[in-house]
């Protein structure tokens, strides 16, 4: 057995069972530091730390477990990295770069259940999910390239966008996204940080109640229940009046602001009509409500859909502003390098087999 990440612990995780081992807190202080702050690759480099603590840790864990399988760098900047886990399974990280900011985009799991009829991660059923050490030290691996290129660039903001429904490997997302945020270590903060649902209500509810306290959003794409059955058939078993319980209670809970994505799938979901449907769906929510349009990757070129106009973008965007509703369309990084979600982790596959 691969001995696991020592990233999988939250400070006080790591506190509690070092605690448990006869080591006081202030060694968890140390090793945290030594983690996130000094940021090394071995815990023999951890000159402070006593002897026999890091030995303990040697014979538990690892730092790194994930190995760089592919990078490819944008025109604009963006990097994708394709990462071995220890088991040899695939994963993407995307750094991307923004006016405000560094943003890395985490995979959650390999592959994932939902299966969006559009989404190339949904074409390969999942395998398992990412350990929170896995997604944590996915944005390690790529402030180590930052770090290596010396110009002192932080990643300061995280989208949980990549492979994988967070949702559904909830304890591990939550996991992780209390080691980024402490204050001791990396300190990126809850509302720099993004995690994107399919739409899982009972988990919309569990998020709600938690001290995550990050963003959300939510995986929209289409105003009505069949044509959203049609696109995602998760749409099935949770349908938009329960999905909107769900966001009604999130909203009254936290009141803070929730984006839905909606991809535009020409001919498909893009029309004026379903933009005034949309419309109408946010209406008593317009306040607290922010629609993201996202052109659609075509998968492959045997994709069962294609990217819509830009005179349709453009029409479904002035029908929301004239609604009254906050709406922008995603930027897109990275599009020379297969950028969207698992599109060249599926590549790789496809090309193995
Ligand atoms: N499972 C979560 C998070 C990962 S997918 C979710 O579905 O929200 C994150 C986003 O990537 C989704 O909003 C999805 O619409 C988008 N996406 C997936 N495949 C895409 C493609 N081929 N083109 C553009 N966006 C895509
Ligand atoms: Fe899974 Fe999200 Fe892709 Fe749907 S869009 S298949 S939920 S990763």
């Amino acid at each position: 057995m691969n001995r696991p990440t020592i990233y999988q612990f939250t400070f006080e995780q790591l506190a509690a069972w070092l605690l448990e081992r006869g080591h006081k807190k202030f060694r968890a202080t140390q090793v945290w530091e030594w983690l996130y702050r000094k940021r090394v690759a071995e815990f023999a480099a951890m000159t402070d730390v006593h002897p026999t603590c890091i030995a303990l840790l040697e014979e538990n864990f690892v730092i790194e477990t994930l190995t760089e399988h592919t990078k490819q760098v944008s025109a604009d900047g963006t990097i994708k990295f394709l990462f071995n886990l220890s088991d040899g399974n695939l994963i993407e990280t995307v750094l991307m770069r923004h006016k405000f900011g560094l943003s890395v985009c985490v995979t959650t799991q390999v592959g994932c259940n939902i299966g969006c009829s559009f989404c190339a991660s949904g074409l390969l059923a999942k395998s398992r999910d990412l350990s929170s050490g896995e997604i944590t030290e996915q944005i390690m691996k790529v402030q180590f390239h930052l770090d290596a290129a010396g110009q002192g660039e932080r990643v300061s903001h995280i989208v949980v966008m990549g492979i994988g429904e967070p949702f559904d490997n909830y304890k591990n997302m939550s996991d992780f996204i209390n080691t980024v945020k402490d204050h001791k270590g990396l300190a990126i903060g809850p509302r720099h940080i993004t995690v994107s649902t399919s739409g899982l209500a009972g988990k919309i509810k569990e998020f709600a109640d938690s001290d995550l306290n990050t963003n959300l959003a939510v995986s929209l794409h289409a105003p009505n229940d069949e044509l959203r059955t049609f696109i995602m058939k998760i749409n099935k078993a949770i349908p938009i009046a329960k999905l909107m319980d769900a966001i009604d209670y999130y909203l009254a809970k936290t009141n803070r602001r929730i984006t839905f994505e909606y991809i535009l799938l020409k001919d498909v979901n893009d029309q004026v009509e379903h933009a005034q449907e949309l419309a109408a769906l946010v209406d008593d929510r317009r306040d607290l409500v922010n629609v993201n349009l996202i052109p659609y990757n075509p998968v492959d070129e045997h994709s069962q859909y294609q990217r819509s106009t830009q005179e349709s973008i453009r029409a479904f965007y002035d029908v929301l502003k004239k609604h009254n509703v906050s709406v922008s369309v995603r930027l897109e990084h990275g599009v020379d390098i297969d950028a969207a979600c698992g599109q060249l982790r599926s590549k790789q596959i496809r090309a193995a087999k």
